[in-house]
């Protein structure tokens, strides 16, 4: 690798912050911070921490002497002044004086040290920085370093590389012990330009930050070129080619249990099927993090999965389900074994991989979100690497177990995942069509903030991709009258998230026209939009949710026109009052599999589906102004796309409903399921 110091960039940035009364030594922290938080074979996802030492003014403007390091829930690449929170250094220096500090003592001793009481909290690493004398300090985790130093010989291997332009520092978990020893290591070589952390990472430091980021880079250049030096290419006979989807919901259902939802994230390249169609996956794979950070995105080890392609789907089942109880037997008996070998009291966490190899296609990464699946399958993606390069070099070997627990149960690390409560829809994957305005994009905003992962679609290509940005959703243009196209969605579906678990059928028309005069077209369209595109959207979503085997949903938008039509609406009418029906048969023939069929019925809603001329018009028909013809009902009250939303999410979550027609109409009698 090379630096990637530019000085009109360095400069323009401490230009920037002086508008901010930020410093020159803070400003230039930022600006390596990103160069190193940007490139993602140095650190990942919130991995990595960087420090400087300065003078600020406190409170009674005093300048004082300050430690700026990354605050926790920063991403050194995108980081900005306020992620670098200042610690006053003087006392927190002094802390190295102590003989033993607790966990929860070293958090609380960074903290009541802040000049800003509202700053996150400053990196459990702090202390190292603040125990080191030099004035820049930079801390990754490299792949290529971490190939050097994840090996039975690696003091032998960095002396050979770095002699003693870097001094090596044994494993010790992260904390105060940590960096009273890594002090002590500096001490013993002060001429040393960084640590190298046996299987942790590198620290670099300097006296100005180009000097520091400069030593990492150059530390990592001579990693990467003393591996690409024995890296020999080596053909990896491929394995037949297993079909993902054919299995993905299968997975997906077996790993779900209770509270517990999962969405799934399938990664693939030539480097990763090439690591897992290989001999020796199962030893390569099962030994352990390539860094004890990694412990909390990827558990200890994958999973591995064997995909029979010529297997039927019960025999899949039977096959993941097996290695699934294997997997979380080995878990239970893994936290077991520390927990009563040492006598410690702890909470077991969940027992599911959240990482599944499967030979012939790549890596799955499982995560309670899309975003938390997408973050474990990055991790491991450069796992794949860090281990390929680390085999090259010598023979990769991990920490042993009862250090990859203390990691992995450490509540310092367990609080980088964030305790929120999750959301009744959290890990739910839910297609809503007919999304680009109206009912369909109220639905969409109401599951989004339940916490659905959506998949939105319409027609309207330019509006579904509006109100999926804004929504952060996926999203595709989609004529739902057509069936194949619509089974092909719901296998992108699968593709994305590995299964689905709802669908709101939303979209519609509302042609108008007397009956007994109708253009044959009309009815034929209606019923194609409003009758048959609901058949095939619960048809394609139905057989994905019976694969996953976990229940589901599907909820229609009926009509109020279903049980009261109204005259000139006819081939509408016609159509909802089949789709009615429709809901009934789902319920009655997919409640054995647990899934639920509900309809809503809405009236006078200010959609596009009526234009404003048709509405005053059948305003004026009622000797009414729009404004009261939307008010017309038994509450006098206008019914809006947010209401008929949130009768959907109520029916969605209604876990013994099925069957049901719920009106949101303000209130009509005449409409009222009887
Ligand atoms: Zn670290």
């Amino acid at each position: 690798m090379k630096s990637q110091w530019v000085e009109a960039d360095a400069r323009a940035m401490v230009d920037r912050y002086a508008a901010d009364d930020v410093n020159e030594d803070i400003a230039l922290r930022v600006y390596t911070s990103r160069l190193i938080g940007q490139d993602p074979t140095l650190v990942l996802h919130g991995g990595g921490n960087t420090s400087v030492k300065t003078r600020v003014a406190d409170d009674l403007g005093e300048p004082i002497e300050v430690l700026c390091v990354k605050g926790s829930g920063w991403d050194l690449g995108d980081i900005e002044p306020e992620g670098l929170p200042a610690v006053r250094l003087g006392s927190l220096g002094a802390l190295r004086e102590r003989d033993s500090l607790s966990d929860e003592d070293m958090v609380n001793a960074q903290r009541i040290r802040l000049l800003d009481a509202g700053a996150p909290n400053p990196s459990v690493e702090t202390l190292l920085h603040a125990f080191l004398p030099h004035k820049f300090i930079d801390h990754s985790h490299a792949n290529a370093i971490l190939s050097i130093l994840d090996q039975k010989e690696a003091e032998r291997i960095c002396l050979e590389i770095y002699a003693e332009r870097l001094a090596v520092v044994p494993f010790v978990m992260p904390g105060f012990e940590l960096s009273k020893l890594a002090a002590q290591v500096q001490e013993a070589h002060p001429e040393a330009e960084g640590l190298l952390l046996l299987q942790h990472g590198l620290f670099t430091y300097g006296d100005t930050a180009k000097v520091s980021y400069e030593r990492h880079v150059r530390a990592v250049d001579e990693a990467e070129q003393y591996i690409a030096a024995r890296s020999t290419v080596v053909a990896v006979p491929r394995r037949a080619d297993v079909k993902y989807t054919s299995f993905a919901p299968i997975l997906r259902g077996l790993l779900g249990e209770g509270e517990r939802n999962y969405v799934l994230c399938l990664r693939t390249s030539p480097q990763i099927r090439a690591f897992v169609d290989r001999e020796e996956l199962a030893s390569w794979s099962q030994r352990g993090v390539v860094t004890p950070d990694h412990i909390i995105r990827t558990k200890r080890v994958p999973m591995l999965l064997e995909i029979e392609g010529s297997a039927n789907p019960d025999d899949l089942r039977l096959q993941i389900q097996v290695r699934l109880d294997e997997y979380r037997n080995a878990y239970r008996a893994y936290v077991k074994e520390q927990v009563e070998g040492r006598g410690l009291e702890i909470k077991p966490l969940d027992p599911d991989p959240r990482i599944v190899l499967v030979p012939g296609l790549g890596i799955i990464a499982v995560g309670g979100s899309p975003g938390a699946a997408r973050i474990a399958a990055d991790v491991y993606q450069h796992t794949v690497d860090t281990i390929t390069d680390a085999e090259a070099v010598g023979s990769f070997q991990a920490l042993p177990n009862a250090d990859l627990f203390d990691m992995e149960y450490w509540s310092l690390e367990q609080a980088k995942l964030g305790k929120a409560k999750p959301l009744p829809l959290s890990g739910k994957v839910v297609l809503i069509t007919g999304a680009a305005g109206g009912i369909g994009e109220a639905v969409a905003q109401t599951f989004s903030r339940a916490g659905a992962s959506l998949y939105l679609v319409d027609r309207d290509a330019e509006g579904v991709a509006r109100v999926a940005d804004a929504l952060g959703a996926a999203q595709q243009a989609l004529d739902v009258t057509d069936a194949k196209a619509v089974t092909d969605c719901v296998e992108r579906i699968v593709a994305m998230h590995g299964g689905v678990d709802g669908v709101v059928s939303n979209a519609g028309t509302a042609p108008q026209s007397d009956i007994d005069t109708c253009d044959p077209e009309i009815l034929r369209s209606s019923l194609e939009v409003n009758l048959l595109s609901h058949q095939w959207v619960a048809q394609a979503v139905t057989a994905r949710l019976r694969e996953q085997g976990t229940g589901g949903f599907l909820l229609f938008n009926a009509s109020k026109a279903a049980f009261n039509p109204g005259k000139g609406f006819g081939p509408y009418a016609v159509a909802k009052a089949a789709l009615v029906a429709l809901t009934k048969q789902y319920a009655l023939e997919c409640g054995a599999y647990g899934i639920r069929a509900n309809a809503v019925n809405a009236d006078r809603i200010r959609t596009s589906l009526l234009n404003a001329e048709d509405v005053s018009r059948r305003a004026e028909a009622r000797g009414l102004s729009a404004d009261e013809y939307y008010r017309s009902n038994l509450l006098g009250a206008e019914v809006t796309a947010a209401d008929v939303a949130e009768a959907f999410l109520n029916l969605a979550l209604a876990r013994s409903t099925t069957g049901c027609i719920v009106t949101v109409d303000g209130g009509n009698i005449a409409a009222s399921p009887r």
